[in-house]
């Protein structure tokens, strides 16, 4: 029969698809002789089975029955018996930390009886026991029985007192008003229990908990474990008391454990903020025992896990207990620098560091940062808790923060602190600003879990919610629509908008300077990747400016230089001439005037690619996109101020128009309709490649869908090359599902094919990007239909498909073949270990993602055991 129950003696930290991520390392604490109350593990198989089912698997119940009978028996109390009850607290973790967003309920066991059983097994304690009790009905009746209310009956009693100022009597009074609130609360502890577990399955599927995994990318399908775990108490007096800690700094990476601790408090109180917290050294300064043991416990889970850990303790009396642990989440600097700290330290090797850090951590350093020099009001400095450099428009909800984003505003989310109901507006703000709460507060862990922008614990800060305005030092008043500006790496608030300058990471790639820790970490990893990747990175660039740019950044070639934009701008007269032309001798006119200015756009760049491989593209859109706008003509016309040749171009612009512009004359199809087109720019790049010593042009033939059309093209640039003397390859893209079915036909007549990713997902889906964005991703994204929108990472299933098999059949015609990428697709992480999977010789991306692509590339080699392979 299936087991649904592990005892935490059981597990171990590699079982977090079947105990979760909190029941595999309370195990695995456990099984290292770490004090961790005794408890036992329902599996995430028992939960998917009940939401599926409706109901818990057969013999479930029994399971735990025994389960408890052994943990009772071990401790030597029965739970909830009366006069001296077990306490147990039912604690949701799932596979993928999900910080608070479901449910634990503590102190079950409690009800009218048990409670002076509680007080007497603490020496009388009657303060304590009855502060656990309203903390319990407290708990479940919100959770389990999604009863309001609580809160504003403990403030309204509390006034401007602390909760530790509440008396045995208020306490008592407070539990009979909690129980009016929560008429269902039970009394049996078994029923307690049993109740709290259902709500911790339920809680997988509770809006926030959802609205964070689409956020997150976490599967849907998996549910959460349900922990037991026999309780012990912060909340007993000052020498007790409940903390979280980093074994490093999860904000900057810097060496050095940092944590928050508070005293006489349970649970939650230490990340809600509800009073303020004391730091790791003024534990030490408290009790000193409990620091020393903690510290050596921090130590060995580093040395034991070789990561940056994040616990939760509990100190009894003067006892530690561990309550968690896990691999804690860091921002994208920290991931970098402890990587090559632990590497410096011998715990781990560089392909480990490189396996720890990703593209999209990459990307975050990247982004811009404040300019330090600029005209800055300061109006008060918090806690860096989640960096990057965000400007918006200060809203004081969630609801106002959605609202704002979704009219395209970027808006900042002021709160005095967030909880989980404000998922939303953290999803939709461009940054965080809290007045309460540290480091490991709800805003500072899901923002540093979102690489979203924080600072958290600006206490000179007045936050009034009810008002929408907060005030600051020296009469400061930031109200809703203000704009201001936040530094999630120095913790600074400014007035209005400061400006932004290029990141040190960009400026490390701009120049190869090492100026900091951060860089030096960077520098380190992406060498290391480079040495491990099979994958080459091109970039997609169309100007010298960026073809420079995107060698700095690595690029080892250019992809993807398109040539439409080379008939934009002055040149525009010159396409309207062409398009106009009534014969052979007006078209040519315009072609050769064209010419000329072609041939200097591609010197520029081979210049610039100084004997790196240049792949140009042919025109690709069609001609009535060089033309002006339909209406603006016809107004024109109408009102009679036109001229002959707006009333010319308004019958060419109709006579050119389309249904269906993307399936319409473009590509292949325009050199082949209009002659001497592409004749014109493959004479432009074989002059230009003439010019410039070393040049290597490969000369690309967009939207080909079978190979006559290629051969048909394709004889003639031969023939113009050859006539100049000019060597280069011709290819074509793939980017038709026709084309990539016939791979092997087409291959024969291409040097080399690049995947064009964009056409040909809007064609193997049949949906074109611009008019579906906006128009469906999001339900479908919502029904779970994509996972994410294909046109950010590409469709394995789909068009991966198409990609495999004409990698396939093109290298099974031609074996030298080049085969590269050239879409969005090229930057994307998942994406470009697809195609290191499916063997490409490279990825072409803009030049801003190449970092990306190298490091992505080089994580790829290592997922595939590649070896040095360059
Ligand atoms: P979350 O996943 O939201 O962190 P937890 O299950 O970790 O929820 O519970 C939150 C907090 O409740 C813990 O950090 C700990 O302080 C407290 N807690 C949970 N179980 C116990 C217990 N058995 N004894 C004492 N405190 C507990
Ligand atoms: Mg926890
Ligand atoms: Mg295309």
């Amino acid at each position: 029969m299936a087991k649904f129950v592990y005892d935490f003696t059981e597990g171990n930290k590699d079982l977090k698809d079947l105990l979760g991520g909190k029941g595999a390392n309370l195990a695995e604490m456990t099984n290292l002789g770490l004090p961790v109350p005794p408890g036992f593990t329902i599996t995430t198989e028992a939960c998917r089975h009940y939401l599926a089912h409706g109901d818990l698997p057969e013999g479930l119940n029994d399971e735990i029955d025994a389960h408890l009978a052994a943990l009772e028996e071990r401790m030597g109390r029965r739970l909830g018996q009366a006069d001296d009850p077990l306490l147990v607290s039912v604690r949701s973790g799932a596979k993928f930390s999900m910080p608070g967003m479901m449910d634990t309920v503590l102190n079950i066991g409690l009800n009218d009886e048990s409670v002076h059983g509680l007080a007497k097994q603490a020496g009388g304690n009657e303060r304590f026991a009855w502060d656990s009790y309203r903390r319990l009905i407290q708990m479940f009746g919100k959770t389990v029985l999604g009863v309001e209310g609580f809160e504003e009956a403990l403030d309204e009693l509390k006034g401007s007192r602390q909760d530790t100022d509440l008396t045995v009597d208020e306490l008592r009074e407070l539990v009979r008003t909690y129980k009016r609130l929560a008429p269902g609360f039970p009394s049996d502890p078994r029923e307690q229990m049993r109740m709290a577990i259902m709500a911790v399955f339920d809680s997988w599927n509770s809006e926030r908990a959802v609205l964070y995994r689409r956020q997150e990318r976490i599967p849907a399908d998996l549910g959460t474990a349900v922990n037991i775990c026999s309780m012990v108490f912060g909340n007993c007096g000052d020498d007790s008391g409940t903390g979280v800690a980093f074994t490093r700094d999860p904000a900057s990476g810097r060496q050095g454990v940092y944590g928050d601790y508070l005293s006489n408090a349970q649970g939650e109180d230490v990340v809600a903020g509800i009073r303020n917290t004391i730091s790791l050294q003024e534990l030490e300064e408290l009790d000193k025992g409990a620091y020393d043991e903690l510290m050596a416990i921090m130590a060995t889970l580093e040395n034991h896990y070789r990561d940056l850990c994040d616990i939760e303790f509990t100190v009894e009396r003067g006892k530690l207990w561990m309550l968690q642990t896990r691999v804690g989440k860091r921002t994208a600097a920290a991931a970098f620098r402890i990587a090559t700290q632990l590497v410096d330290q011998g715990l781990i090797d560089l392909d480990e560091a490189l396996r720890r850090v990703n593209g999209d951590q990459l990307a975050q350093l990247m982004f811009p940062r404040f300019a330090k020099d600029a005209d800055r009001k300061l109006v008060t400095k918090g806690m860096n808790a989640s960096p990057g450099a965000a400007v918006g428009k200060a809203v004081f909800s969630s609801e106002r923060a959605v609202e704002l984003a979704a009219k395209g505003e970027d808006v900042i989310l002021v709160r005095r602190e967030t909880t989980p109901d404000d998922l939303s507006g953290m999803i939709a703000a461009k940054g965080i600003l809290t007045s309460r709460g540290g480091k490991t507060s709800h805003a500072a862990v899901v923002a540093r879990g979102m690489g979203k922008t924080c600072v958290c614990g600006a206490e000179e800060l007045e936050v009034s919610i009810s008002d929408k305005r907060f005030t600051g030092p020296d009469g400061v008043e930031v109200g809703e629509g203000d704009l201001i500006s936040i530094d999630g790496s120095t913790g600074e608030v400014f007035l209005g908008e400061v400006p932004v300058v290029d990141s040190a990471v960009v400026e490390y790639f701009e120049r190869g300077e090492l100026s900091d820790e951060l860089v030096t970490a960077v520098d380190r990893i992406m060498r290391h990747a480079d040495s491990k990747r099979a994958l080459g990175v091109r970039a997609n660039a169309d100007t010298p400016e960026d073809a420079s740019r995107a060698r700095r950044f690595g690029a080892e070639g250019i992809g993807l230089c398109r040539t439409e934009h080379m008939f934009l701008g002055d040149r525009r007269q010159l396409v309207e001439d062409l398009v106009l032309a009534t014969d052979r001798e007006e078209r040519q006119a315009a072609l050769d005037a064209l010419e000329p200015l072609q041939q200097a756009d591609f010197t520029g760049i081979f210049q610039a690619m100084e004997g790196l491989p240049v792949t140009i593209r042919l025109i690709d859109p069609p001609l009535h996109e060089f033309l002006p706008d339909i209406i603006d003509l016809s107004i024109k016309v109408a009102a009679g101020d036109a001229t002959d040749k707006d009333r010319e171009l308004l019958a060419a612009v109709k006579r050119l128009h389309e249904q269906n512009p993307m399936l319409g004359l473009r590509g292949v199809r325009l050199g082949l309709v209009i002659p001497g087109l592409f004749a014109m720019q493959v004479r432009a790049i074989a002059e230009a490649a003439k010019q410039v010593p070393g040049a290597r042009a490969e000369i690309m033939i967009p939207l080909v869908g079978a190979v006559q059309e290629l051969e048909a093209v394709r004889e003639e640039a031969a023939k113009i090359l050859s006539d100049a003397g000019v060597e280069a390859l011709i290819g074509t893209m793939i980017e038709v599902p026709r084309a990539a079915l016939t791979a092997g036909q087409i291959a024969e007549a291409a040097q080399f094919f690049s995947f064009g990713t964009n056409d040909l997902t809007q064609m193997t889906w049949g949906f074109s990007r611009d008019d579906v964005e906006a128009a469906f991703f999001s339900r479908y994204l919502e029904l779970g239909i994509f996972g994410v929108s294909p046109f950010e990472t590409l469709d394995r299933d789909g068009v991966g498909r198409l990609v495999r098999i004409a990698a396939e059949e093109g290298r099974k015609a031609r074996p030298d073949l080049k085969l590269g990428i050239c879409g969005e697709h090229g930057g994307d992480p998942d994406s470009v270990h697809f195609c290191h999977e499916v063997g490409l010789d490279y990825v072409s991306c803009s030049p801003f993602r190449i970092p990306v692509a190298r490091l992505e590339a080089g994580r790829a080699a290592l997922e595939t055991g590649g070896s040095d392979t360059r």
